[in-house]
């Protein structure tokens, strides 16, 4: 285990960068935090996860499928820089397995894999949450992982390719530092969510959640998105063709299941035709289908979802609503 002091970060980002397309949380002028590229803002490593979701760097909001040019296809560009993301917190690691697995299952996507599986992927965690809570470690899910101990990063390696780069660091950490990092990692604090989640999982699938419960949920959604677009595990997305003349070029976008036309068929009908069908498939997709088909629920609480919805109905208000009135 290697010790990264504060004044020495910026240098170690510097050198990942000379190798890697460095991503990682940097502030932006409003005063809020994303993931962006090295350069592009201060460094913001403290504050817990940021609200976009880091999966983004292999799932973006636009993607090219392929172009043509005069009714031939044109060979994709050449692979960029290998990706270097840091900024996934223990929750977002899994999130991030998770949807490794869906990228993967069947026809392997290889628009996702082409920048994942050449990327190195580095956790965050330690106290170095909101307001200088502590993220439990996560012990594994990603090459390296950055500990905040209060005052230095501890650096941690699960891979060939994360041991190479902590070797850059000259220095090793001590050995009260390391017991801590292990104490935290035997005995993380319990996460209350897991239970309400698995017991709406539950009364979910055994069919006791009534459809006027899902007319009350669905009124308050006011169809911004917000939940979707912040979720990790969501991998939904509508294609689009942009044409000229001589040239097409298809691309993917993310889409969002509470949009009317997520599922509106080409002859107008729309199997999720209110916005009570459309938030009842929202929830019971991550809390009933997924465990079928996947054998997990697909929420792994990142919390963005519960941030980001203006009107209160993120997974786990729903999930504790659900609980408290037929649990
Ligand atoms: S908390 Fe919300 S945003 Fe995060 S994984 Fe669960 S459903 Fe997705
Ligand atoms: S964030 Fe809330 S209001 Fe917006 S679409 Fe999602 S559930 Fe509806």
């Amino acid at each position: 285990m290697r010790i990264l002091n504060p004044e020495r970060l910026d240098a170690f980002f510097a050198t990942i960068a000379t190798t890697w397309d460095l991503r990682l949380p940097i502030l932006l002028p409003d005063a809020s935090r994303a993931i962006g590229s090295f350069g592009d803002g201060p460094p913001a490593l403290h504050g817990g996860a940021v609200l976009a979701k880091p999966t983004a760097a292999f799932f973006p909001h636009q993607g090219t499928i392929f172009t043509a040019a005069d009714g031939v296809l044109l060979e994709p560009p050449s692979p960029p820089r290998p990706l270097f993301v840091l900024g996934f917190t223990p929750r977002d690691l899994d999130c991030l397995c998770f949807i490794d697995r869906f990228f993967a299952d069947g026809w392997r996507d290889d628009i996702y894999f082409r920048t994942r599986q050449t990327a190195i992927i580095a956790g965050l965690s330690g106290f170095c949450g909101a307001g200088g809570s502590l993220i439990p470690p996560a012990g594994g899910n990603c090459d390296l992982e950055l500990f905040w101990d209060h005052s230095a990063w501890l650096v941690i390696h699960y891979s060939d390719a994360g041991r190479d780069i902590a070797a850059e660091l000259p220095d090793s950490a001590t050995a009260a530092a390391e017991e801590l990092f292990r104490q935290l990692s035997s005995s993380p604090p319990p996460e209350e969510g897991e239970a309400v989640l698995r017991r709406a999982s539950e009364l979910l699938r055994a069919n006791r959640v009534p459809d006027a419960f899902w007319a009350e949920i669905g009124d308050r959604c006011i169809a911004c998105t917000g939940c979707n677009l912040a979720c990790p595990t969501c991998t939904c997305f509508g294609v689009q063709d942009w044409r000229s003349a001589t040239r097409v070029e298809r691309s993917r976008m993310w889409d969002s299941c509470q949009l009317d036309g997520f599922m509106r068929e080409a002859g107008g009908h729309n199997p999720l035709g209110s916005e009570a069908e459309r938030t009842r498939r929202r929830i019971y997709h991550k809390l009933a289908a997924d465990p079928e088909k996947w054998g997990e629920i697909s929420c792994f609480l990142c919390g963005r979802c519960d941030a980001a919805c203006p009107t209160g109905i993120g997974i786990v208000a729903v999930a504790r609503e659900l609980v408290a009135r037929f649990g």
